[in-house]
């Protein structure tokens, strides 16, 4: 088995998922008693906030760059950054580790073009949904067309992600919000929980309860299923430009 280095605490509410789906997905796929191997280097939030507000891309490029070396540099065979935001200083960090990065736009994106859909709703940080990382490449390597909420609905989403999700507060008055934002999107043919913490307050259930018959993929799960699948070599890792 490959050990998997994971940059997490952005949060950690959904660094705990992915520490327990990958041991859980071990255990299920070995058997007995085994276990994921992991390396985690999880940072404090409050660090990276203030950068993120004030547009410091720069530093926390820098500053990930450094966790994902240091991760390599103890054993790590893979990197895999636990948030969908920080992915807007992917470069950054591939520049700084030879072993492979798991990019979870990439995972994103071959799901959904595996199930053959085109048109995405992304939900995610405001970071995620207005500037274009996440869609230009959703777009360039797995020719999607990704749609995201209005500029209203997407501080709506942003805050319940920060005032919330990230403190792990799950609310059923911000359940009720996301799902009046994924009902406006006519054009859409599939949801993207693009946030870790989403699934926190969501999940396919919840958008069936409500009538929407969109399918969900969810980054955090996606991200966890390919990281397992590349512990355990049973996938190659698709390249990331
Ligand atoms: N974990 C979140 C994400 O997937 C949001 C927190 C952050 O800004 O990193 O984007």
């Amino acid at each position: 088995m490959k050990t998997i280095g994971l940059i997490g605490g952005t949060s950690w509410e959904s660094t705990l998922d992915y520490y327990r789906l990958l041991n859980q997905g071990v255990r299920d796929r070995l058997g007995g008693f085994h276990s994921s191997r992991l390396l985690l280097s999880s940072v404090d939030f409050a660090e990276f906030v203030p950068l993120m507000k004030s547009g410091d891309w720069a530093t926390l490029g820098a500053r990930l760059a450094m966790e994902a070396h240091l991760l390599e540099k103890a054993g790590a065979d893979v990197i895999v950054l636990c948030t969908n935001t920080m992915h807007k200083v992917a470069p950054a960090i591939q520049g700084a580790i030879s072993v492979p990065f798991l990019d979870i736009r990439s995972v994103c994106g071959t799901a959904i073009r595996h199930e053959k859909l085109k048109k995405p709703l992304l939900l995610g940080t405001r970071y995620t949904m207005e500037s274009d990382f996440f869609t230009a490449h959703l777009a360039a390597v797995s020719q999607l067309q990704p749609l995201v909420p209005s500029a209203e609905d997407q501080l709506v989403i942003d805050h319940i992600i920060f005032d919330e999700l990230v403190k792990g507060v799950v609310s059923p008055g911000s359940k009720a919000k996301y799902l009046d934002i994924i009902a406006k999107a006519d054009a859409a043919d599939c949801v993207i929980f693009g946030c870790t913490e989403i699934g926190m307050l969501l999940t396919q259930a919840d958008l069936a309860q409500a009538n929407l018959k969109l399918p969900v993929f969810d980054t955090m799960k996606l991200h966890v299923e390919a990281a397992l699948n590349f512990a355990l070599e049973k996938t190659v890792l698709e390249k990331t430009p």
